[in-house]
């Protein structure tokens, strides 16, 4: 008898408050303000591998991926103003890819170390899965990034 493979689904929710500033941008988004920053991780495939507690990835791991931008203000490394120790403690100025701290290059962060986290955790075992990162500034700016790979 063939069985049609299972789909396995895990999803993660985590917030996080932090500050930015999109520096050149033609509106009230060029100064210092706050988010909390809704994430929302969505991680399937086939079959998940499991640990040795038949557990697949740690939701807290995860959560932690996210909750490591709590309290910290975002910038690209263009943002010279912030990178300076003697001004601010560097502890709480997180350094983000791109040339903005936008919703985009933030979201793109956290799916690069979703997928470190699975080649750490679980290297070279040929599955591939799929990835969605929802990362809302606020009620009504969403951005989601999807990717699909193969670890
Ligand atoms: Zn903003």
């Amino acid at each position: 008898m063939h069985l049609d493979p299972a789909m396995e689904k895990l999803i993660v929710k985590a917030h996080f408050h932090t500050a930015h500033r999109q520096p050149g941008y033609p509106g009230h988004c060029q100064h210092v303000h706050g988010h909390t920053w809704r994430a929302k991780v969505t991680l399937s495939c086939e079959e998940f591998p499991r640990d040795e507690l038949d557990m697949s990835v740690d939701f807290g791991e995860i959560k932690q991926l996210v909750r490591f931008l709590d309290h910290k203000i975002i910038v690209t490394k263009d943002d010279k103003t912030f990178l300076d120790p003697k001004v601010f403690d560097q502890e709480g100025v997180f350094v983000v890819e791109g040339r903005g701290p936008s919703v985009e290059n933030v979201a793109r962060y956290i799916c690069n170390k979703v997928v470190d986290l699975l080649k750490t955790k679980y290297p070279a075992r040929g599955i591939t899965y799929d990835l969605e990162v929802k990362l809302q500034e606020t009620d009504n700016n969403i951005f989601i990034i999807g990717k699909s790979v193969t670890v």
